[in-house]
């Protein structure tokens, strides 16, 4: 599940709040989006059971919980041990910037939701005088924010068959023409959804190599400008 909430942050520490946090936990991803100077947007990924805990909280226990969440410091896995040493031998750190995510304060009332996660693909995107596109195709979990980017480039790639339809003097139920969105989808989607699935189970996982993996992992793509472009720009595309 994602438990969704609007959180009210200590202005001071968000420093204008253009930062979006996320921190990989066993549970799932816990994430905070910025939405203005102080307020940002809670995804909280985790289990059915411990969902329904947070969603009956009292606002105050919610925060404190929230703040445990992103702040308290793992130092028990033997892998974040083998990291500290690598960290102070290789040159990881060499740039400073904030490290930890600004305090919650609150909790805006009413906010907060819970809405079910997970990866759906559907069999066949169209049909004759039909197409599906954005979720109603695939719905892949929101620890990228890809799930409204597939959706636009379905809409862009429909479009321009539809366009191309019309031009041929077809009709714009053309089943020729609809399959194409549908091939041409399928090639971008796919990838994505794959590597999104793949991202989360690898970040589900407390298994102390795939935690070193993944944590050397993302420090080398920190520090290797060609690759963190390659990621971003695929993030953004
Ligand atoms: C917790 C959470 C966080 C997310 N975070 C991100 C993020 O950071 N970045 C990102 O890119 N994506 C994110 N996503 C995914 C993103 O929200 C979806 O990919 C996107 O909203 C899909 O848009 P859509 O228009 O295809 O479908 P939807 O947004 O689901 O819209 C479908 C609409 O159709 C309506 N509807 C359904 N059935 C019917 C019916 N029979 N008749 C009439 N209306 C109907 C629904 O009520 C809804 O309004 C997140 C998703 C979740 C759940």
């Amino acid at each position: 599940m994602g438990v969704v909430a609007t959180l009210e942050l200590n202005e001071a520490q968000a420093a204008g709040n253009t930062i979006a946090w996320q921190r990989f936990l066993p549970s799932g991803p816990v994430a905070l989006l910025p939405l203005t100077d102080n307020l940002s947007s809670l995804v909280w990924t985790t289990n059915v059971e411990h969902a329904k805990k947070l969603l009956k909280m009292e606002p105050d226990e919610f925060v404190d919980a929230l703040n445990e969440a992103f702040l308290k410091k793992d130092s028990s896995s033997s892998a974040n041990s083998v990291l500290k040493i690598i960290d102070g031998i290789l040159p990881f750190n060499k740039n400073k910037m904030q490290q930890v995510p600004p305090k919650v304060l609150k909790v805006q009332e009413k906010s907060r939701a819970a809405f079910p996660l997970g990866l759906g693909h559907a069999s066949s995107y169209v049909c004759k005088g039909a197409a599906v596109i954005g979720d109603a195709a695939h719905r892949v979990h929101p620890l990228a924010g890809q799930g409204v980017n597939l959706g636009f480039g379905d809409v862009l790639q429909l479009t321009e068959v539809l366009a191309e339809a019309t031009y041929n003097g077809s009709e714009l139920y053309d089943l020729q023409y609809l399959l194409k969105y549908e091939q041409e989808r399928l090639k971008a989607n796919v990838p994505i959804m794959a590597g999104v699935h793949a991202l989360q189970t690898l970040y589900c996982n407390n298994f102390a190599p795939f935690v070193l993996a993944r944590s050397l992992g993302l420090k080398f793509t920190n520090l290797t400008p060609p690759i963190k472009k390659f990621f971003m720009d695929k993030a953004i595309a």
